[in-house]
């Protein structure tokens, strides 16, 4: 394919676009969040994990020859669980559905319709689900959802009891080799509920979920260890992040509900 070689989407021109993308075309959006992560990282966490993450991978997968582009990562998002804490600038979440519906409307009229919601703060997840139907009812897009990281499975930090979900290990890794300038490790403590561990059907990844607010759990409003993290492990899940992302946007590209019957 000829033409400019980055693959952000917003540096192209609008006629330019129009014959950039086709219908084949992969339009990625990173969903970040502006949030408290604790006395020892940044409130900008979950922007700069997605975005860096999205665009490493668009990025290689465009070097790869894949049909692949990228939207301005969304800075403010649905962080309501962290309300209460310095910092967090959050949106409702009927505002924030508003707003990627409506730019959904807008990605429908390119030429483009698969659209992937690169999601890197969990308070996003429903409704992005939620979207993801909305859009593909609405405006006939084919709508993907995916974290911005692969799931971090064992680590060699403190044990977190699963309960590793927020500036805990492995955020506070990737931070540490992204940006290290804005960690503070003096000043991290561990902050694992682990009265939760004795509930067995109740849980983050268990049958029975429930509504929680990030100052419920009696802890510093973070959830996890971030005392052992390491820039070395941070490279490892970035690296593992963007090769695994490459290859899902090559399925989504020729992802076909219909298994072909519907053309
Ligand atoms: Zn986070």
């Amino acid at each position: 394919m000829s033409g400019p070689a980055s693959r952000k989407l917003v540096e192209l021109s609008g006629d330019g676009l129009a014959r950039a993308l086709s219908a084949d075309s992969v339009v990625v959006l990173p969903t970040g969040a502006i949030e408290y992560h604790g006395p020892h990282l940044p409130l900008v966490t979950d922007y700069l994990i997605a975005d860096s993450v999205a665009n490493a991978s668009v990025a290689a997968a465009a070097a790869a020859g894949q049909d692949v582009w990228i939207l301005p990562t969304l800075a403010y998002t649905k962080s309501d669980e962290h309300h209460w804490a310095p910092g967090t600038m959050w949106i409702s979440w009927d505002t924030l559905m508003q707003t990627v519906v409506e730019l959904g409307n807008s990605i429908a009229a390119t030429p483009a319709k698969k659209l992937v919601f690169f999601n890197g703060h969990g308070g996003n997840l429903a409704l992005l689900q939620v979207a993801s139907r909305e859009l593909r009812r609405r405006f006939g897009l084919q709508t993907f959802l995916m974290g911005a990281t692969v799931p971090p499975g064992d680590h060699d930090g403190p044990e977190e009891l699963g309960l590793g979900i927020h500036a805990g290990h492995s955020e506070t890794s990737l931070v540490l080799h992204l940006r290290p300038d804005l960690v503070d490790l003096s000043v991290a403590e561990r902050s694992v509920p682990e009265h939760l561990a004795d509930f067995e059907h109740i849980g983050f990844r268990k049958r029975v979920s429930f509504g929680w607010l990030s100052n419920d759990f009696g802890t510093n409003g973070t959830l996890g260890d971030p005392t052992g993290a390491t820039a070395a492990y941070g490279a490892r899940l970035f690296d593992r992040s963007v090769e695994d992302a490459v290859a899902a946007f090559a399925e989504i590209a020729r992802f076909d509900a219909a298994g072909g019957a519907s053309a």
